[in-house]
């Protein structure tokens, strides 16, 4: 059923993982951001600028690739770079942190405050992203699998109603809701549709009903269908993203025919694997605030391991890692991958 190991390409490797399809061995996979200070030192790419010039964003994107060995290169950072576009106000940072939404500014209050303004995709910091992936495109697209990204409704709603009104809202006026979530939508699929447009292999769909916040009964309600509708207007593999323990939610998931589940350590390989039954891959979930940032290599290898034991079909960090992650840690996983496979390959 396997091939020889090293015998395919990254790009190659990741897409048939994504369709569960045979694989020389596990891509090692970053949906969200595997940026850190250090790397944005090497390549001189650092945020904030990494995230509105499209040169620096693919610069500093491309050395997951270079400098990690993922088989993956994903250039957008931030969760913010639509909301920047539909008038959120964004903390933009420096060099050591994320830009965040301005929560306390909220744009909308309101369904019909609703309006998706007409530079959605000429605006700077969607603009950056699809020059950035073209740019990736060109010049690693043959090898490596580019990733894109587009916020699910749900996260939107977070960044422009805020998230306690939001939340508040989903509680009083269920109705209210959907009628948010279903304008809301025509962002991701039209950012999403731009960035298959511009040469992405894949893309990670975040939808924040994450594990803390809200129940799976929530996902069932609000979003289920809404990620089903994803799967056909937005025509190209799609990494669903929700942090948190989300057992409880991972089988109405694996119904909505998405090609892989971005999954949190707080679930184990073993149980989520038995959820999902091959219906929809699963990539993750090295764990970030203990393993990869504070721990060593000994303890990456050890969470890899694990991954791969279960048959979780990509390995990489369960979510965006913090920025000051060792990249002696991020490295280890790639050899651990590589490792695991040549010892399951002498035994047999
Ligand atoms: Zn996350």
């Amino acid at each position: 059923m396997e091939t020889e190991i090293n015998s395919m390409t990254s790009r190659q490797r990741v897409l048939a993982a994504l369709s569960r399809e045979p694989v020389d061995r596990t891509p090692v996979c970053n949906p969200t951001s595997v940026a850190t200070v250090e790397l944005m030192d090497l390549v001189d790419a650092p945020f904030p600028a990494a995230n509105r010039e499209p040169e620096l964003m693919a610069r500093l994107a491309a050395t997951g690739y270079t400098e990690l060995g993922f088989d993956t290169i994903m250039p957008v950072f931030s969760i913010i770079q639509e909301s920047s576009a539909l008038g959120c106000k964004i903390q933009w940072e420096q060099k050591d942190n994320w830009p965040t939404v301005k929560m306390m500014e909220p744009i909308y209050e309101d369904v019909d405050d609703i309006n998706i303004p007409s530079d959605l995709l000429t605006h700077q910091d969607t603009k950056c992203v699809l020059d950035a992936i073209k740019i990736l495109k060109k010049e690693y697209g043959d090898e490596v699998a580019v990733i894109g990204k587009t916020m699910g409704p749900w996260s939107l709603g977070y960044h422009c109603f805020g998230v306690e009104p939001f939340l508040l809202m989903s509680l009083d006026d269920p109705d209210k809701t959907l009628h948010c979530l279903d304008k809301l939508k025509k962002v991701t699929i039209d950012f999403g549709v731009a960035q298959i447009d511009a040469g992405a292999d894949a893309l990670t769909l975040p939808d924040h009903a994450t594990g803390d916040l809200v129940s799976g009964d929530y996902y069932r309600r609000y979003l289920r269908d809404l990620h089903i509708e994803f799967v056909d207007s937005i025509p190209i593999p799609l990494i669903l993203h929700i942090c948190g323990r989300t057992v409880d939610r991972m089988d109405y998931i694996a119904q909505t025919g998405m090609s892989a589940f971005h999954y949190d350590s707080k679930n184990k390989p073993q149980e989520s694997i038995e959820i999902t039954q091959e219906r929809i891959s699963l990539v993750g979930n090295i764990n970030n605030p203990e393993t990869l940032f504070a721990r060593g290599p000994e303890e990456v290898r050890q969470e890899v391991y694990s991954n791969l034991d279960a048959g979780i079909q990509l390995v990489g960090p369960e979510c965006a890692i913090p920025l000051q992650t060792a990249i002696e840690n991020l490295v280890e996983i790639p050899k651990a991958v590589q490792d695991w496979h040549s010892e399951r390959a002498a035994q047999n």
